[in-house]
């Protein structure tokens, strides 16, 4: 299909029942008309997600999450719109799928992508001619074979120091357009290529765009850094990607479990090796976003960072973040090796995959990680590890967890359970102590116009009949919001002859505005809709809208010094008091 038109999107929405789809991925309950879920969008205790069969859409009354089928897949599987669609419409045996290019079409970046992808191309194609053959040789002794260098799309940057502009300048890129995003770089006296001599691997984003590069040195230079990487560009956000990401998703769903490294080497060498689950920070520190992508994939977290001080602190510093996330984190600790590329090449894949075996907790690990530099038969250390252990579980929700060790630490070191569990209850205290109040929020008490107004869109998005009755009766609201969707509404009704609201969130593109219809969908109280409870709130909004304007007029007349005009103010007022009154 070379195109998607907002038809076929149509027809794959109305052919796809929301609670067909939805099931695949949560259990749902009928519930009177909805069915109602555990929301997947926030940590959810109670089912707070309602279904509707009816008009297609689901809504958390939790979170505020809403939308239709396609937002739900969207956010569910964090891939961009058109590939929603092609999941939804795969889901129900309709032949559909997105190549790049449908991806990138409503991308205001997709320029920006199209070259980097050129670029790759021409990195890529550059291995596999003559010009490569040394570069192919080092990959070669690397244990990187032909599979590989497909798999990671691995290229190579030539010694002429504009090959790759000149490539490009002939496809008619705006020369700024490619300094921007970090290939080529303009001098006093010349235009040169970022990257050159090295071995090229590119960096993509959650997506699977290629936004960066990473280059490595191949023939043993010595004055010039062995890697040089992408700079940060418009499209290349360093902490917000992870390397490997998008290729190790669905195999990371399958093993239910995601192996963390820290370069991408190990990610190429355990995937090389068929660990496929596996992702590399590129780096040592998660970030928050990174922190938010791995949440994402709800499955259990294996960190296996190299085997330095550096790659310690960052278990017990990344561990720490995931695990106020909820995520179930384990930690593995290779030894003997710098990191799993060279244990794996020294030692064999199995002897790794042993390590993989029964991984310790992080909480194991960090109880084991207090005891580091502590001389245990002292009696100052050893009393000084008690306390740091039984801070650490004073910090820990999982009771089970907390008597278990607290019934090792007696057992071992021959203290009393009263003892410890007394102690325990201090830190606890103190935790409390220092633990900021949680502050209640309060729902936004709506203005009663905007309420108002919220409930006719409302109306509006679910019947063409409705809109006629907007048009009619209304014909406009005070505001910009509600009238920018009311607009939208009443130009989709033209277009298509009839509205429902499940189409209608995914015809509307401006994001300010699909957050706002998001809203109105959420939090719209009406269970059922007919045409004198519309009657109703078009009243309402008339005598509000007056008021308003009565407000605005008055405010007029105390400023204004001209008497004639003031009596011209005040009748205008008088008028419309009247009306309001009818
Ligand atoms: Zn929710």
């Amino acid at each position: 299909m070379a195109n998607i038109s907002n038809e076929d999107i149509k027809t794959i929405r109305t052919n796809a029942n929301i609670i067909d789809i939805i099931s695949d991925y949560i259990p749902l309950t009928k519930r009177g008309k909805n069915f109602l879920g555990v929301c997947p969008f926030h940590e959810d205790h109670s089912p707070s997600m309602s279904v509707s069969e009816d008009k297609q859409i689901y809504k958390c009354f939790s979170c505020g999450a809403a939308g239709n089928v396609f937002t739900f897949v969207e956010n569910y599987e964090q891939v961009p719109f058109y590939e929603a669609v092609s999941i939804v419409a795969n889901k129900i045996g309709m032949k559909f799928s997105t190549n790049d290019k449908e991806v990138r079409k409503n991308n205001p970046h997709k320029i920006d992508y199209e070259i980097m992808s050129l670029a790759l191309k021409f990195y890529q194609n550059n291995l596999k001619t003559e010009l490569g053959a040394k570069a192919r040789q080092y990959l070669a002794e690397r244990h990187i074979d032909s599979e590989a260098i497909n798999e990671f799309c691995i290229g190579l940057s030539l010694d002429k120091p504009d090959s790759l502009y000149t490539f490009l300048i002939n496809k008619n890129y705006d020369l700024k357009k490619l300094t921007d995003l970090g290939l080529i770089n303009v001098s006093k006296s010349s235009v040169y290529d970022i990257f050159t001599k090295r071995i090229i691997f590119p960096l993509w984003d959650k997506n699977g765009e290629v936004v960066g590069f990473s280059a490595r040195v191949y023939r043993g230079e010595k004055d010039v850094s062995k890697y040089m990487n992408s700079k940060e560009t418009i499209i290349f956000k360093k902490g917000e990607t992870l390397y490997n990401y998008h290729n190790a998703k669905e195999h990371i769903k399958k093993e239910k479990s995601v192996i963390i490294v820290e370069g991408f080497m190990d990610a190429i060498r355990l995937s090389v090796n068929g660990v496929k689950n596996v992702i590399a920070l590129q780096g040592t520190a998660l970030t928050k976003e990174q922190v938010d992508l791995i949440k994402k994939l709800r499955v259990k977290v294996i960190l296996a960072l190299d085997n330095d001080n550096a790659g310690e602190m960052a278990t017990i510093n990344n561990g720490k973040m995931l695990e106020e996330q909820g995520i179930e984190v384990f930690v593995v600790r290779i030894s003997g090796e710098k990191d799993p590329d060279e244990y794996i090449l020294k030692n064999g894949i199995d002897a790794f995959l042993e390590n993989l075996k029964n991984p310790p907790s992080y909480f194991d690990f960090n109880i084991a990680y207090l005891k580091k530099n502590k001389n245990l038969n002292n009696s100052n250390d050893l009393a000084e590890y008690i306390n740091e252990v039984l801070k650490k579980i004073s910090e820990s929700d999982d009771e089970i967890l907390k008597a278990l060790t607290i019934k090792k630490l007696a057992q071992e070191y021959d203290l009393s359970l009263d003892l410890l569990n007394k102690k325990l209850t201090t830190f606890k205290k103190e935790e409390q102590k220092v633990k900021p109040q949680k502050k209640i929020v309060f729902k936004k008490e709506k203005k009663p116009y905007n309420k108002t107004a919220d409930e006719i869109l409302y109306f509006m998005m679910n019947d063409k009949k409705y809109v006629e009755m907007y048009l009619k009766k209304l014909g406009c609201f005070n505001d910009e919001i509600h009238r920018s969707i009311a607009n939208e509404i009443v130009y989709y009704c033209d277009k298509y002859k009839s509205i429902t609201l499940a189409d209608f969130i995914t015809y509307i593109n401006d994001n300010e505005l699909k957050d706002e219809v998001m809203k109105i969908v959420n939090s719209s109280v009406i269970a059922e809709l007919n045409e004198n409870i519309l009657e109703d709130y078009f009243k309402t909004i008339n005598k509000l809208m007056i008021k308003d304007k009565i407000n605005e007029l008055k405010e007029k007349m105390k400023i204004e010094l001209d008497d004639a005009k003031k009596i011209k103010i005040a009748e205008k007022i008088q008028e419309l008091k009247k009306g309001s009154v009818e």
